[in-house]
């Protein structure tokens, strides 16, 4: 056993180029090398495939990896071929002759990993040709997509039950991003897991920073946070609608960022163009609505921005969790107001569904403001949600750098609810303010609300701090929006205890953050020379462009910064880069080297 540790560490070093093994990477390539099953849940970024590519490298024969993502494929045996990896991909885009190849190869025992479609797994030809060639592990990626439950939901996963029957003795690996019980008891029972080792880790990604901020003018708060702080970086901004995609992306273009528009209403073409550039250019931006996503494996995305607010903290969770996959500080960041509350309601409500669907539908939405109006650690509240103690402050989110401040709106709710009250709930917060700040225009006039024991009761608190309070006391279910009264406010049964004088309210004050110290967080450490930085990046683009992959296949950005910072000058020096193995060490280092050199001459 300590010779499959010291072996799986040397390959870790010698071919990936990595110092050390991410928590719980070590046991779990263990359990595999020893012939024994593994079930792992790791978060999006945790290092899943390294926990099924180095047993396939160290066991005898090949390691067959079950993908349902096959436009990835293509990169991810590109990738380890650079490493020197000996792999391969079996699917529906190659022509005869590669297929008989590779299959020629995998016969002869010449692969170490062959990544295989799940439809393409379950042809009598496929499992002829694995049972008559020597099989290192079988990887089962993806694997929630056997649970009927999930949306992901594909049939072909449910023939992989046959791969124990079949070969009772290749070892087996179930991975998955997805953490939900029932998901994964349903992985276990399908797959017939139970009896594996088990790798739960936590769902948290620490390098990750969440930031919930009131939504006022959407365009200068989305420019600011660009400029500010990812002036040069790739990023996914979500919107609700096909529309505002292509708006927001049209408008970025304007101020010199390179964005794209992405979303179902687009032909096939451009949606492959836009995907590629993406993952192949350095500083794209999508704009996009949730179609765009799934299985996107870039790893350098270093900003997700939410511009319409997720219908669930499930969805918020995937779509944040797209950022920082390489580890690197990365930003989730969301915008998010009274409208937002209102839009979801009303496509919740005009959506087909039962009433039992509807009431989920709604619960989950529930959950998802609770989440936007927290004043304690957003990180806590998101692991807590999925069932996960962490200790309670972060200091890695908006609430725990900046703490909000809270108010006593006690007072003020109470106004807001009466005044909806004595105009028999029948108007939108826009009215309702101007009730209660003696507004003289004609629709108060219009309707006698200027003799309402309300009117002008409010007019020591502005305008904003009005929304806001209506904004937090609907979020907080004490009050409803009427969708069929266009957006009018109605008390809700929870109301009644405040009316009473019985229970205090604390609301956030959300303009105003206690600033304890100035964070803007930028992705480059902040010594890093510039130049260099720009100048290793183009001898990055060069390589990527030749060979047709995209740049973070070369290096990641983590590696060109630490050459920035440790300045290599000999083989040696740039084998201690982190994500320098052996391969990559002899055939990019001299070009790198050169461009270091040569800047630190000049
Ligand atoms: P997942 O499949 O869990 O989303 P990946 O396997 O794609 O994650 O790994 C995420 C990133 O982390 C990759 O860029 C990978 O190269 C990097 N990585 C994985 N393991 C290590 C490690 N031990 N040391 C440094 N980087 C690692
Ligand atoms: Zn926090």
């Amino acid at each position: 056993m300590e010779s499959d540790s010291i072996g799986s560490r040397k390959i870790l070093q010698s071919v990936f180029g990595f110092h050390d093994f991410r928590s719980p990477q070590g046991e779990i390539i263990d359990t595999l090398v020893r012939g024994k099953d593994a079930l792992v849940l790791m978060p999006t970024g945790g290092g899943k495939s390294l926990c099924y590519q180095i047993p396939s490298i160290l066991r005898e024969g090949c390691g067959i990896v079950i993908s349902p993502l096959i436009a990835l494929m293509q990169d991810q045996v590109s990738a380890l071929r650079l490493l020197g990896v000996k792999a391969e991909f079996l699917n529906s885009t190659l022509d005869l002759a590669s297929t008989l190849n590779i299959e020629k190869s995998l016969r002869e025992n010449n692969l170490d990993l062959l990544y295989i479609a799940p439809e393409r797994l379950n042809q009598t030809r496929t499992l002829k040709l694995i049972s008559q060639s020597k099989i290192a592990l079988f990887a089962i990626d993806e694997a929630h997509c056997v649970s009927q439950w999930g949306h992901d939901f594909r049939s072909d996963y449910l023939n992989l039950s046959l791969l124990p029957e079949m070969f009772p003795d290749t070892p087996r690996i179930a991975l998955t991003a997805t953490a939900d019980e029932r998901t994964k008891n349903e992985m276990l029972l399908r797959l017939q897991l139970q009896d594996a080792h088990k790798f739960i880790s936590s769902f948290d990604r620490p390098n990750i920073r969440y930031r919930i901020t009131l939504k006022q003018n959407v365009k200068t708060q989305l420019l600011s946070f660009l400029k500010k702080e990812h002036p040069k970086d790739a990023g996914i901004i979500y919107c609700l609608s096909r529309k505002k995609t292509e708006d927001i992306a049209n408008w970025l273009q304007t101020k010199g960022f390179n964005a794209l528009p992405y979303h179902a209403g687009l032909n096939n073409q451009a949606r492959a163009n836009h995907q590629a550039r993406f993952l192949k250019e350095e500083s794209v931006i999508i704009v996009a609505t949730i179609a765009f996503g799934m299985g996107i494996d870039k790893p350098d995305v270093r900003f997700v921005a939410h511009l319409d607010l997720p219908k669930t903290i499930e969805s918020y969770y995937q779509e944040t969790g797209r950022a920082g996959r390489d580890g690197q500080p990365a930003s989730a960041w969301m915008v998010y107001g009274l409208q937002d509350i209102i839009k979801l309601r009303q496509m919740m409500e005009g959506s087909e569904g039962s009433e039992e669907h509807k009431r989920a539908e709604h619960h989950r939405l529930n959950a998802m403001l609770g989440f936007c109006e927290i004043t304690s650690c957003r990180r806590h509240a998101l692991l807590a949600y999925f069932g996960e103690e962490s200790q309670h402050s972060c200091a890695n989110c908006d609430n725990c750098l900046e703490p909000m401040e809270t108010w006593d709106g006690t007072e003020a709710a109470r106004m807001a609810l009466s005044v909806a009250y004595r105009t028999e709930q029948r108007f939108g917060v826009n009215h309702l303010i101007d009730v209660l700040r003696e507004s003289t225009n004609d629709k108060i006039f219009q309707f006698g609300h200027q003799n309402l024991a309300s009117y002008g009761i409010g007019k020591k608190i502005d305008n904003n701090q009005w929304r806001s309070v209506f904004r937090q006391l609907v979020a907080r279910g004490y009050m409803s929006v009427n969708l069929e009264r266009y957006g009018a406010l109605a008390l809700e049964e929870k109301c009644r205890p405040v009316l009473r004088g019985e229970e205090t309210i604390q609301l956030r004050r959300d303009i105003k953050r206690k600033t304890i110290r100035q964070h803007t967080q930028t992705s480059l450490a902040a010594d890093i020379d510039v130049a260099l930085w720009e100048a290793l990046r183009e001898c990055r683009r060069l390589f990527a462009e030749e060979l047709g992959v995209p740049p973070y296949v070369i290096f990641h950005d983590s590696s060109l910064q630490e050459m920035c910072s440790m300045l290599p000058q000999s083989m040696e020096e740039f084998h201690l880069i982190n994500g320098v193995g052996e391969r990559k060490m002899e055939k990019y280092g001299p070009a790198f080297m050169a461009v270091i050199i040569e800047h630190t001459a000049s």
